[in-house]
């Protein structure tokens, strides 16, 4: 495919961290970037052009979509009438079915299965009664999640011995899903890429840990044997092929004795590729702006070991001990207010 020339312009739905750091990348490779964003933006301080207007202003949204050469995201929820209005004035990359497929924890069990991909058991529940039914076949512990609109471990309840369908109250009547449980000994995500000519590259796997829902570190390289690493690409580039993909993709996984049981996809940059920033040549965000700009990829290769750890809330007081580490590599995201759970940076310790 032909490449996006020098100086065309990204649109960037999410002014985020996520958001800030493609921005930087997409500026190295010599593109602009435009935020589209409802709330204060971190990545405002970077970028060429702000939007800032509700995925409900259909005038601001066809202003957006008219300035920019392709459009981007850097999360998943994005109103669908939104996607409709843009769609008629640029590319969405990645496209719409690979957003549709990782929206709703059903769609995208139903996909991973039909590609023969192990998830956890699971089942649909938007009633008590199909709660009553899903703990009958799927049994405790389990954990109920709503379908739609979950992050960072949020509307996610954990079904222990003695629960009954009456949980379901807790939900505030959204469609959900019943997960079983999965007894596993770690976690851990590829970040991979592909671009619109079908090449695919992908990031060493990293081992990441979680706290309260929320992603603490990732550590490269990951604990697992060799031939659970080339499963662990071979199912990324799987995904990424059968979705027609565009960019670059987060795929979580839960690593047990009786292999590897995906967890989700994220159809973005991903928190657990941030370590690729001081590991490799090219990084994710790099590598996503090469994707969607139809630019060839880099090739994904690690020189160096990394834990990746975020600084989230009270974590900044210790920035001058962060400071003053040789070999660590702090990236601030320019939030003014620090707050409790918020993420703030991150920072990746090379060795
Ligand atoms: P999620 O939002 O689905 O990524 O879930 C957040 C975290 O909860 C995961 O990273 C796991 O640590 C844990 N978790 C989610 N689903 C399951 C499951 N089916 N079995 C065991 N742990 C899970």
């Amino acid at each position: 495919m032909t490449s996006l020339p020098l100086g065309a312009t990204i649109g960037i739905l999410g002014g985020g961290q996520l958001g800030r750091m493609l921005s930087v990348a997409a500026a190295r490779l010599g593109y602009r970037t435009h935020i589209f964003e409802p709330d204060t933006a971190p990545a405002a301080d970077v970028v060429h052009a702000l939007t800032t207007a509700s995925y409900e202003d259909t005038a601001a949204l066809t202003a957006f979509g008219k300035a920019v050469d392709v459009i981007t995201y850097e999360f998943e929820n994005i109103p669908t009438s939104a996607l409709d209005t843009l769609e008629a004035l640029a590319p969405i990359q990645p496209n719409r079915r690979a957003l549709a497929t990782s929206q709703d924890r059903i769609t995208e069990k139903d996909f991973l299965t039909g590609l023969g991909l192990k998830t956890a058991p699971y089942a649909n529940v938007e009633s008590a009664a199909d709660l009553d039914a899903a703990l009958a076949e799927l049994g405790t512990p389990s954990i109920l999640k709503t379908r739609r609109f979950g992050y960072d471990g949020k509307g996610q309840l954990r079904l222990k011995d003695g629960d009954t369908g009456a949980a379901y109250a807790q939900m505030n009547d959204a469609p959900c899903v019943l997960e079983g449980f999965i007894d596993f000994s770690h976690e851990v995500s590829v970040i991979a890429a592909r671009n619109a000519d079908g090449q695919v590259s992908c990031f060493d796997p990293g081992e990441n840990i979680h706290k309260d829902g929320i992603l603490r570190t990732t550590t490269v390289p990951a604990r697992l044997s060799a031939s659970q690493r080339t499963d662990a690409v071979l199912m990324a580039a799987q995904i990424l092929n059968a979705l027609d993909y565009v960019g670059v993709m987060g795929l979580e996984l839960f690593v047990t004795p009786q292999g590897l049981i995906v967890n989700e996809i994220a159809p973005r940059v991903h928190n657990s590729g941030h370590w690729t920033q001081n590991g490799c040549v090219i990084d994710q965000f790099e590598q996503h702006i090469r994707a969607i700009t139809g630019l060839p990829l880099g090739d994904g290769q690690r020189y160096a070991d990394v834990v990746m750890e975020n600084l989230i809330g009270e974590d900044m007081d210790r920035l001058p001990d962060l400071l003053s580490a040789g070999n660590a590599a702090l990236h601030l995201y320019g939030k003014a207010e620090t707050k409790p759970g918020r993420k703030m940076g991150h920072v990746n310790r090379v060795s």
